[in-house]
C-alpha cells in the first residue's frame, strides 16, 4: 500500500468557502491537500448554477457561478494547493500522535495536523438508476459515474436521462474511433431538460439513423448466464418492451449525500456540524468546519459567510500549528510577508 501523504492542513470540499480556505491557510503560511468528490472545483456554483448571476459577494457587483469559482482559482494559485478531485473522504481516524488518518473512497490516505471540512450540502454523487437487481452489474455493465467512451466501443449503449449530460453523452457515442455499435436514449418521456440547442441535435441524429430515442420507464431487467441482457420498459402507452442492450451508461443528475460526515463522530445538530464561533473549530481539536455544513447561533448560508469562518478558522489553525508563534493580524497591502506568500513581493 502507497504511503499517505503527510500534510499540515487537508481540506474536504472544493466548493466556493473550501476554496477560499486555501487562500486563508496560505496566507498564514500553510499549504495544505484539497479533496473533492466531484471532478472539478466550485461546489454548488459549479455544480447547480455555474450560469446564473451572483450579486451579494463583496466587491464584485455581479458574476455568474463559474466565473466566482475561476477568480478563487485565479485567488489561490500562489499557494499551490495539491488537488485530489473526484474521491470522497470516507473515514477519519485520530492517531495515537494526535494527527488524523483520512482516507478516500480511492485509498488515498493523509496524515493531517488540521483538517478543514467545507463539505457544503455534502458530497455530490450520482443518482442511481432504482431498479431491482441492478446494482448487481455496477462497474461492468451499468455506469453511474462520469461517462468513459471506452466503456461502450463497439458495443450497444444504452444512456439513460434527459439533461445535456445524458444527450451530449448519446451524441458522442454514436461517432468517432470508440463508437458504440447502437446508441438508445431512454427517458420517460419525449420531453427533455437539456437545453434546446442539444434537443435539437439530439433529433437530427436520431432522423440520420446515428441513434434512437425511446420513451419508457425500467421495470425489470432480464440476465443470462450472469450478464444483463435487457430492461423491461413500460412505454407511454402503457405497454411494456424489451430494450436489449450490453452497457447501460446512467446520467440522472448528481445529488449532494451528507453520507460520511456523519458518521465521524463529530456534534452534529440538524445535520451541521456544531462550531464554535471563534474559530469555527468543531467538538474535535484540530477540525474545523466551514461553510454550509456547520452551525452556530445566527448561521446564514451565504458565500460571504463561509469567507469569514475560513478566515477565522485559518487563524484557529496557525495558533495549533504554531503555538509559539504570535498570529498577528497583517494586511495585504502592507505586509512584505504576506506578500512574500502571494507571489508578489
Ligand atoms: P459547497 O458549495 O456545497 O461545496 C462543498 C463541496 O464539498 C462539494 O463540491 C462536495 O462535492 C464536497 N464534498 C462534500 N462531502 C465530501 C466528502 N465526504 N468528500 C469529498 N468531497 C466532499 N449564496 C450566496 O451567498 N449568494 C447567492 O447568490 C447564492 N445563490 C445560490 C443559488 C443556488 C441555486 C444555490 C443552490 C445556492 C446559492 N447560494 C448562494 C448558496 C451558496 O452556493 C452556498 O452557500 C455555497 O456554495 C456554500 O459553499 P461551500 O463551499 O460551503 O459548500
Amino acid at each position: 500500500m502507497d504511503l499517505p501523504i503527510e500534510t499540515e492542513a487537508l481540506v474536504i470540499g472544493a466548493g466556493p468557502v473550501g476554496l477560499f480556505q486555501v487562500f486563508q491557510l496560505g496566507l498564514q503560511g500553510i499549504h495544505c491537500h484539497v479533496v473533492d468528490a466531484l471532478p472539478h472545483v466550485g461546489g454548488q456554483c459549479a455544480e447547480l448554477y455555474a450560469g446564473k448571476p451572483i450579486y451579494d459577494i463583496p466587491g464584485i457587483p455581479f458574476c455568474t457561478g463559474q466565473e466566482l469559482v475561476d477568480r478563487l482559482q485565479q485567488q489561490i494559485s500562489p499557494f499551490k494547493p495539491t488537488l485530489h478531485l473526484g474521491q470522497q473522504v470516507s473515514q477519519i481516524e485520530r492517531q495515537a500522535d494526535q494527527r488524523l488518518a483520512v482516507t478516500t473512497d480511492s485509498g488515498q490516505r493523509f496524515l493531517t495536523s488540521t483538517l478543514f471540512i467545507a463539505a457544503g450540502v455534502g458530497a455530490f454523487v450520482p443518482r442511481r438508476m432504482v431498479l431491482d437487481g441492478l446494482s448487481a452489474f455496477e462497474g461492468t455493465q451499468v455506469f453511474a459515474e462520469h461517462p468513459a467512451p471506452e466503456r461502450w466501443a463497439g458495443l450497444h449503449l444504452v444512456v439513460a436521462g434527459d439533461g445535456d449530460a445524458a444527450l451530449q453523452t448519446c451524441l458522442n457515442a454514436c461517432q468517432g474511433p470508440q463508437a458504440a455499435a447502437s446508441v438508445t436514449l431512454l427517458h420517460r418521456r419525449d420531453q427533455f431538460s437539456a437545453a434546446p440547442e442539444s434537443v435539437e441535435k439530439m433529433r437530427q441524429a436520431c432522423s440520420e439513423g446515428r441513434m434512437r430515442f425511446v420513451a419508457g420507464q425500467p421495470t425489470r431487467l432480464r440476465t443470462e448466464q450472469g450478464q444483463l441482457q435487457a430492461l423491461e420498459l413500460l412505454n407511454p402507452q402503457g405497454e411494456t418492451e424489451w430494450l436489449n442492450l450490453d452497457v447501460l451508461q446512467t446520467c440522472l443528475g448528481l445529488s449532494p449525500k451528507l453520507g460520511p460526515v456523519a458518521q465521524w463522530g463529530l456534534a452534529m445538530e440538524r445535520k451541521q456540524l456544531v462550531v464554535n464561533t471563534e474559530n469555527f473549530a468543531t467538538s474535535e481539536a484540530g477540525i474545523f468546519a466551514v461553510g454550509d455544513i456547520n452551525t452556530y447561533p445566527g448561521k446564514k448560508k451565504l458565500i460571504l459567510c463561509g469567507f469569514h469562518e475560513a478566515t477565522l478558522a485559518a487563524f484557529g489553525a496557525v495558533s495549533l500549528l504554531r503555538p509559539a508563534e504570535k498570529t498577528l493580524l497583517q494586511y495585504t497591502t502592507t505586509s512584505t510577508l504576506l506578500q512574500q506568500r502571494l507571489g508578489i513581493a
